[in-house]
C-alpha cells in the first residue's frame, strides 16, 4: 500500500512533535511528548498539523518534497500552519504570536531567508488582527 510518512518535529521546541502519517486519500495526526492529550495545547497542535495534511491534499502529495527544498514554500507552509494553531486558542496573546514568530526563524533552517518584522506581520494578517 502506498504509504507517506512525514514526521514533522521542531527539534528546537520540547514537546513540539507531531506526526503526520498519510495513506492515499486520508491521513492521521500523532503528537507525541509533553502535551497532554485533549488539552487546549493539543488542540492548537492538531489544528497545526491539520493544515499541513491539507497542504499535502492540495498539492497533490508535492507538499514534502516542496517543503524540503524550498524555503519561500516552508515558510508560507509554517506561517499558514501557525496562524491556524493561533486561532484554535481563540484568544489574544501577543507573547505567544512572538514565541511563534520566533519558532518559524529559528527552528525550520529558514535562516537569514526571514526576518521578524516581516514574520510577525505575515502572522497577524493571517489571524485577521493585522
Ligand atoms: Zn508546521
Amino acid at each position: 500500500m502506498f504509504m507517506v510518512k512525514m514526521v514533522h518535529k521542531n527539534p528546537k521546541t520540547r514537546g513540539r512533535r507531531a506526526e503526520l502519517r498519510t495513506f492515499l486519500l486520508w491521513g492521521w495526526i500523532r503528537i507525541q511528548d509533553k502535551i497532554q492529550r485533549g488539552s487546549v495545547e493539543w488542540v492548537a497542535c492538531e489544528a497545526h498539523e491539520r493544515v499541513h495534511w491539507d497542504q499535502y491534499k492540495r498539492s497533490y502529495g508535492f507538499h514534502p518534497v516542496m517543503y524540503k527544498f524550498s524555503k519561500k514554500y516552508r515558510l508560507e507552509a509554517e506561517l499558514e500552519a501557525y496562524a491556524a494553531e493561533y486561532k484554535s486558542y481563540g484568544t489574544h496573546s501577543s507573547q505567544r504570536m512572538t514565541r511563534y514568530k520566533l519558532a518559524i526563524m529559528n527552528d525550520y533552517g529558514l535562516g537569514d531567508f526571514t526576518n521578524g518584522p516581516d514574520v510577525l506581520k505575515e502572522l497577524w494578517k493571517r489571524v485577521g488582527e493585522g
